[in-house]
Formats: C-alpha cells, sequence, structure tokens
C-alpha cells in the first residue's frame, strides 16, 4: 500500500496564483489531499486503493467568483461526482463539499472531496508566538494556569478553583470580591476558552509544568465558574413613582434580580453576591451553588432561570425578567408535538417521511418519542452521537432547555427512523437506496434531487473510517 503524496500537473501556466484556492481531500485517510494552485489544472493521483498507478483523470477549472469549479473528466472511464455519473469527456461543476470518484463504482476507487479553501483576506494565519510560561501563571497557586477564569474589568487570569474559593471567601465576609492580583473590584468573571489552549499548549510544551492529578482533583472540587458570573450588582436607589425612570435606569433596573430587591421566597441575595443571567430572558438570579434546584442546563451547559424562579415562587418580576418554568424543565415532563427542525440533520424530505411513517402507524410524535426515551433511559440507545454535554449523564429527571430537548427529541428520531422495517413505509419512499455518506452526506443539503432520491437516516458506509 503506497502512502505517497498525490500529485498534480500543471497544464496552463498562471503566475499569480501560488497559493492553494482549493483541494482535494481523499476520504481514505492513508492518502494525502492534492493541492489545486492553479486556476486550471490537470490532476494526476492514484484512483485506486490498491494500486500505486497514477494517471491524468480529471481537470479542474476556477469559475470566477471563486466558489465554484468545472471538472471535466478527462479518464477513459466514467467518473463519479455527487453520485452522478459523469461519462468521458463530460463536464460538470463542482462546489465546496462535492464528493468525487475517479472511476464508474465505489467499490474499487478512490474517493474525494473538492474543498475550496478561504479568500485570502479571511483565510486564517497561523501564527507562530512564543510565550513565556511565567505569564500564564495564576498569582494565587503560583501554577500555570488549570481552567482559567478571567476577572473583568482588570482582565487578570486565574485558576477556576483557586478563584471561586477566594469568591466565596470574600462572599463569606460580605465583602467586595476584590481582584486577588490588583485588587480591583470585581463585577464579572468567565472560562476563557482562548487562554484555556494556550494553557494547554503550554502544558504539551513541558509537561515539568504539569500538576499531580490528586492537585487537580481537589481543583476542580472547589471550582464554581461554570459560565459567566456577575458579581456584586448595586442596589438601585428606590424610584419615585412621580418621576418615570430614565432609558438608562431602566436598562439597570432590567440587570437587576429580583431577590436583589427584595426577600422572596425566604432568601434575599447577598451584598456582593455573585450572579448569573438566564440565557433565555437575560435576567439575573444569584449563583447559589447550596441548593438542588438546577441552574444550569446540563445539554449546554448554559444558565436559565426557569426552574429557580419557579422554586422561589417567583412567576413573574416586577420589572426584571423571569423565565416561566415551562421554559426549563425535566425532560420527563415535557411533550412534542411536532418534529423539531433540526432532525435528520435538518432535512425536510426526511422529516416529511418520518412524519409520513408515525402516521401511517396510527401513532403521534408524542408517543413515538416517549417510547424512544424509554429506551434511552433505559441505556438501550448508544449515546455516542448525541449532540449534548454530560450525555452519559442524562436521565428523565435531568432539566434541559428547549434547544437541548430538540436535540434530544431529533436523536431518537433518528433511532426510530433507522430501526423502522421498510413495510412502514410510505410506498414512495419504500425502494430508495441508502447514500453511501448517510446522516453526513453534504449533497442532501445543496442537490434537492439528491436528498429525494437517496435515504440518509443511515450510517454513513463511506468516509473517513473506511470499514
Ligand atoms: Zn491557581
Ligand atoms: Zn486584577
Ligand atoms: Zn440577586
Ligand atoms: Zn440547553
Ligand atoms: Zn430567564
Ligand atoms: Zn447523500
Amino acid at each position: 500500500m503506497t502512502t505517497e503524496t498525490g500529485q498534480s500537473s500543471r497544464s496552463k501556466p498562471s503566475d499569480d496564483d501560488d497559493d492553494a484556492w482549493a483541494k482535494l481531500v481523499p476520504l481514505d485517510t492513508r492518502f494525502s489531499d492534492i493541492e489545486i494552485r492553479f486556476n486550471d489544472m490537470v490532476i494526476c493521483s492514484e484512483t485506486k486503493p490498491s494500486s500505486s498507478e497514477r494517471h491524468e483523470w480529471c481537470r479542474i477549472t476556477k469559475n470566477l467568483g471563486q466558489g465554484s469549479a468545472t471538472l471535466r473528466n478527462i479518464s477513459s472511464d466514467a467518473i463519479l461526482v455527487d453520485e452522478a455519473i459523469i461519462s468521458k469527456h463530460g463536464a460538470v461543476d463542482i462546489i465546496s463539499g462535492s464528493e468525487i470518484v475517479p472511476g464508474p463504482g465505489l467499490q474499487d476507487y478512490l474517493q474525494y472531496r473538492f474543498t475550496v479553501m478561504p479568500a485570502p483576506d479571511s483565510r486564517s494565519q497561523l501564527l507562530k508566538i512564543s510565550i513565556d510560561p511565567d505569564h500564564a501563571k495564576c498569582s494565587i497557586c503560583l501554577n500555570v494556569w488549570h481552567d482559567v477564569v478571567t476577572a473583568a474589568p482588570c482582565l487578570h487570569n486565574f485558576c477556576n478553583g483557586c478563584f471561586s474559593e477566594w469568591m466565596r471567601r470574600s462572599e463569606a465576609r460580605h465583602q467586595h470580591v476584590l481582584c486577588p492580583q490588583c485588587r480591583t473590584t470585581v463585577q464579572f468573571v468567565g472560562r476563557n476558552h482562548f487562554l484555556q489552549n494556550i494553557q494547554e499548549d503550554i502544558l504539551k510544551a513541558d509537561s515539568s509544568l504539569r500538576r499531580p492529578a490528586e492537585d487537580i482533583a481537589v481543583l476542580d472540587a472547589s471550582s464554581s465558574i461554570q459560565s459567566n458570573l456577575i458579581i456584586g450588582s448595586k442596589r438601585k436607589r428606590r424610584l419615585s413613582t412621580l418621576v418615570s425612570p430614565t432609558l438608562e435606569e431602566r436598562d439597570s433596573l432590567r440587570l437587576q434580580c429580583p431577590q436583589c430587591v427584595a426577600t422572596v421566597g425566604g432568601y434575599r441575595c447577598e451584598r456582593h453576591g455573585a450572579h448569573l443571567q438566564c440565557h433565555l430572558c437575560r435576567g439575573m438570579m444569584p449563583n447559589r451553588t447550596n441548593i438542588q434546584v438546577p441552574l444550569h442546563c446540563m445539554g449546554c451547559d448554559r444558565p436559565y432561570c426557569g426552574a429557580y424562579w419557579s422554586s422561589q415562587n417567583v412567576t413573574h418580576g416586577e420589572s426584571t425578567p423571569v423565565c416561566s418554568p415551562e421554559t426549563f424543565k425535566p425532560i420527563s415532563e415535557r411533550t412534542v408535538t411536532r418534529i423539531p427542525f433540526i432532525t435528520h440533520e435538518m432535512n425536510r424530505h426526511e422529516q416529511d417521511i418520518t412524519q409520513r411513517c408515525i402516521a401511517k402507524m396510527g401513532r403521534t410524535v408524542q408517543d413515538v418519542v416517549a417510547e424512544w426515551f424509554r429506551l434511552f433511559n433505559d441505556r438501550q440507545i448508544d449515546r455516542s452521537r448525541m449532540p449534548l454535554n454530560h450525555a452519559e449523564s442524562i436521565t428523565a429527571s435531568t432539566h434541559v432547555c428547549n434547544e437541548c430537548y430538540n436535540k434530544l427529541v431529533g436523536f431518537l428520531l433518528y433511532w426510530f427512523r433507522v430501526t423502522l422495517t421498510v413495510d412502514h413505509f410510505p410506498a414512495d419512499a419504500a425502494a430508495r437506496e441508502n447514500c453511501w455518506y448517510g446522516y453526513a452526506c453534504r449533497t442532501q443539503h445543496h442537490n434537492e434531487e439528491h436528498a429525494r432520491k437517496r435515504n440518509h437516516v443511515c450510517r454513513p458506509t463511506r468516509g473517513n473510517h473506511p470499514s
């Protein structure tokens, strides 16, 4: 088996185009990408996985406007482009994502995916920067950051665990949270994903800077910053009823939490307590760590206030936004009336077929989803492709947001569809052959006819993981 790089021969010289503007990416990862550097280029590369033989088999010409190209078949046999047969001397337009097989059958030939590179001005440059690890250290524990968080407005960085501990101590003393490094009052703290990459690169480059696993476990256990926290929202003076609030005042009122304004449900916020901002209504709720009610959606880790305020018997805010409990509740209490938009990779042909299969069985979407959720809860469904965070921990009593619930329903409907026998299908859908690329097929999104003709609710049988 050869692992040589695919090569291309230059046909027409073009001096303005030295960088590759597109490439052919072999789906079999044992082969290398073929860069397309010229506006018109003859491709000479492996066509079969079984031999290292190369010959010229197609010519790719860049179309004006960069997004597409014309592919001409110059081999001695038919080739396949997006599953359509292109006979000898034939030509077809290709776009980024088009799948090309340099022969008439998939069995014996390699497959390539045509990929257009981003335009030069938007192409991200990979810069090599050097960084002194001393500048990537937490001033509390003096180690390279772990799960780094950034405090604002001063923008100093700390380990999540170290800063969480510091914040707890300030709150216990009813004090402002001051930055441990510069003593500025911290108004906001959040995880810094960009610096987390740097933190990881440093530890990869110099493993002597790593901390023992036991230390990391202790640190993780005290980390309480899951999403962005707003700290020490100031208590506003009572507005006179005679004076209507200015726009600015209304804005700052919007950012207040009902339990900062008054004692509600037996709780009043600490004067400088940390708050979470609800992802849905943008209202504030206290970041209480010692209560049972969830403040974050497990599927997406974003904060939602619906369950919290309902547990505090707050159903609407006076002048502050508060979500209804309907927006954030356990999976077991949710119902679904129609197939969510994101189901079957947003392919509406497949959604329509699933809808008709359900109708033909005399069932409802809710009925089908409830049945498949029971199987899910009994751990009879493989969760590896589930599009939610913490997939393994999700049960019937897990609170999820509307968006995550729709993703879960889409996931369950996939399993419903792939396990259906063909006699449950409507007549026009019963004879469709599976697309080789299954749910991962990109052609289904830009080629109506292909989406109609082939079934895409199936596992890929071709692609990056040759079977
Ligand atoms: Zn630290
Ligand atoms: Zn600071
Ligand atoms: Zn509050
Ligand atoms: Zn969610
Ligand atoms: Zn809310
Ligand atoms: Zn397809």
